[in-house]
């Protein structure tokens, strides 16, 4: 064990149990995704947060691109996306990203993005015109949009619930005492409001919940029920892996059986679908989610 400047503990890495062991990825369709992605100068969350299942999503011709370029300026202990000043506002991006969409035929497409709070709009100018610019080319596309909370400034999100995506998630990402230490500038309860409004707008809403940062049984069920307060229809559970030494430490390895424990809890609770397991991650299978 040691201990980073910030104060935070970091463990030696453990081994990573059976169940999260994944092939790495081939096959001619990942091929080609990754041949656009590159080509079109795009970022994917599924490249930038490593996630294991690019050769199954990739291979299926599904990719969660991230917009407002590729630097953060938030510093979340999770989060692989790198922090600092981001560069000026592509005002091309959304075409370009409409036109990858048209080219890799994507059914049903995920948009995220990096915070932006360095705008005053915090970036939701080119969220909307992407969302637009998608629709225009690939009227038959869905979309599931996986927003930031925008500080808490209202006028923004609106502009997100004015293009009305098919489904909008905000990820709560942990429970609520530990949101100071894994999402260092957001707030549990501004997330709650996010979600909560944009359900009073009528629209689809879905979070996501890593476990194995440290947080209880007790403190899991209370933020499955905060997420039902605020009528949430989509809940994403999954296992939260250290992207390199510098970020926050697993603490376990949730198993498998756990993972659907949780899964049928929510569902009792209220929630019209739950995706519960070690390798769910929150674009994982969102194609399902639209229902
Ligand atoms: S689960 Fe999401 S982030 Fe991971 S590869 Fe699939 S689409 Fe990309």
């Amino acid at each position: 064990m040691e201990t980073s400047e910030e104060g935070i503990t970091v463990q030696n890495r453990q081994p990573k149990p059976k169940w999260l062991r994944v092939k790495l990825p081939t096959g001619e369709s990942y091929k080609k995704v990754r041949e656009i992605v590159s080509e079109h100068k795009l970022h994917t969350i599924c490249e930038s947060g490593n996630c294991p299942n690019m050769g199954e999503c990739w291979g299926e011709g599904t990719a969660t691109f991230m917009i407002l370029g590729n630097v953060c300026t938030r510093s979340c202990g999770f989060c692989n996306v790198a922090t600092g000043r981001p560069e000026a506002v592509d005002v091309f991006e959304p075409a370009r990203v409409a036109q990858s969409v048209s080219l890799m035929k994507v059914k049903h497409c995920v948009i995220t993005s990096v915070d932006r709070d360095d705008l005053a709009d915090g970036g939701s100018e080119i969220w909307a015109q992407t969302v637009n610019s998608i629709r225009r080319k690939s009227p038959e596309t869905t979309l599931e949009t996986l927003i930031p909370d925008f500080m808490g400034k209202w006028e923004n999100l609106q502009r997100i619930i004015d293009v009305k995506p098919e489904v909008v998630s905000h990820n709560l990402e942990t429970v609520r005492r530990l949101t100071k230490q894994v999402r260092i500038q957001a707030k549990y309860d501004r997330s709650l409001e996010v979600l909560l409004r944009l359900k009073q707008a009528g629209l689809r809403t879905k979070s996501g919940v890593m476990l194995g940062l440290g947080e209880t049984e007790d403190e899991i069920l209370e933020t499955i029920d905060d997420l039902i307060s605020v009528q949430v229809d989509i809940l994403t559970l999954g296992q939260y892996l250290q992207p390199s030494p510098k970020h926050l430490p697993v603490s376990e390895f949730v198993t498998p059986e756990r993972f659907e424990k949780y899964r049928e809890i929510a569902l009792a609770k209220g929630f019209k679908y739950v995706e519960s397991g070690p390798l769910v991650r929150s674009s994982y299978h969102a194609e399902k989610h639209l229902f």
